[in-house]
């Protein structure tokens, strides 16, 4: 196998053993064959949500059985190896990660590698359960976390997601600004749904210093809404929000896909992320982490590997660092998302599923 090679130990340790197992040993950082550098890995520690938003998944969701969610100890297992291969940024996300059971144990193993491995630990949320957990969050060191929120109001909210639970995401939201969370929030803009919200959903975040991006729906899994009709180009939302905003190009980046742009009106930041009208995959630094130990390497496609089956056969860990090394090698070099073929997922999973 033709691992690349960079930052690892003298190159004399390397040459005289080039086995995959001694390449795995030495490995430091991950490469692609591409030559990007994976640092940033999304890890789904549950495939559970108390929600259901129809572009997410059906009403009657099949969730995994218990027994293949990986254990506490297995998730952290597999977070340090990524961390000692020089992933500096994990964000925990699911499904809704807050529903896990004793998730702040979890969260709290995770935060022993920040200084140590992680420059940060961060989460994606529905936000239905962070008035509960945002002063613990903040106690282990969680500074930024990304709430989902695609409407203001409580009947579209109830539409969208299937529960009444607006109120709760926006106590979840005030509670994490309140113990100095940087909050982001995630809007996915749905044509007829809320489109004509989005300036509010704007103003809702620049007034709380909260920075907001635009999520165009992906073709990911069955859902029971026709992604055709509910599919938005950014595009054209940009150009309606230039009719009463000043939008101004910005450098800044988060390590994700977003483009920002800044509102002079509300003085914040708003950013794009446009999977099908724009290609994000050229700077990808990411790989995804389901809760059964399945390494994806792309949104959008199959490739990865099975990190449990490694993890499980080999407590030496050799075969795991083998495993994600193999992986990333053949990360793909982009994903296969297409406007023209919305209608048939281009990849079997739900977002759920995989970790949005
Ligand atoms: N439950 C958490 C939440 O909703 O924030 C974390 C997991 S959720 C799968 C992560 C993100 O994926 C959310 O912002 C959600 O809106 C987005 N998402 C889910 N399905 C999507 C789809 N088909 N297309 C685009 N975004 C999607
Ligand atoms: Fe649950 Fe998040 Fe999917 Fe909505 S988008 S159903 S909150 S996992």
């Amino acid at each position: 196998m033709a691992y690349t090679l960079i930052n690892t130990r003298p190159a004399s340790r390397v040459a005289s053993d080039t086995s995959p197992t001694a390449l795995a040993a030495a490995q430091r950082v991950l490469v692609d064959s591409h030559n990007r550098r994976v640092s940033y890995l999304r890890l789904s520690v549950t495939d559970r949500c108390d929600l259901r938003c129809t572009y997410c998944m059906p009403e009657r969701m099949t969730f995994l059985p218990r027994k293949d969610v990986l254990s506490f100890e297995e998730l952290d297992e597999l977070v340090t190896a990524f961390a000692s291969f020089g992933v500096d940024k994990l964000r925990i996300t699911g499904g809704e990660p807050l529903v896990r059971k004793d998730i702040m144990e979890l969260m709290a193993r995770f935060s022993r590698h920040l200084g140590n491995g992680l420059n940060e630990l961060t989460m994606t949320t529905n936000g239905t359960l962070l008035s509960k957990y945002a002063g613990d969050l903040s106690a282990i060191g969680v500074r930024r976390i990304n709430v989902s929120l695609d409407t203001l109001k409580r009947d579209l909210f109830e539409k969208i997601a299937r529960r009444d639970m607006l109120d709760d995401v926006l106590r979840g939201i005030d509670a994490a600004i309140a113990v100095g969370i940087k909050v982001k929030i995630n809007a996915v803009a749905l044509h007829n749904t809320n489109e004509q919200e989005i300036p509010d959903l704007i103003r809702f975040a620049h007034e709380r210093g909260a920075d907001i991006t635009l999520i165009e729906t992906m073709p990911m899994g069955e859902a029971e809404t026709d992604r055709v009709e509910d599919f938005l180009s950014l595009n054209t939302v940009r150009k309606e929000l230039e009719q009463q905003f000043t939008l101004t190009d910005l450098d800044f980046k988060t390590g994700g896909p977003a483009r920002y742009v800044k509102v002079a009106e509300t003085g914040g930041r708003l950013g794009f992320i446009t999977p099908l009208t724009h290609n994000f995959c050229e700077s990808c630094n990411r790989v995804r982490l389901t809760c059964t130990g399945r390494l994806y390497t792309c949104l959008g496609r199959e490739d990865g590997a099975d990190l449990r089956e490694a993890l499980r056969s080999d407590p030496s860990g050799i075969k795991l660092r083998e495993a994600i090394l193999g992986a990333i090698e053949r990360k793909p070099k982009g994903h296969d998302f297409d406007a023209a073929r919305l209608a048939t997922p281009a990849s079997p999973r739900n977002m759920s599923t995989t970790g949005g």
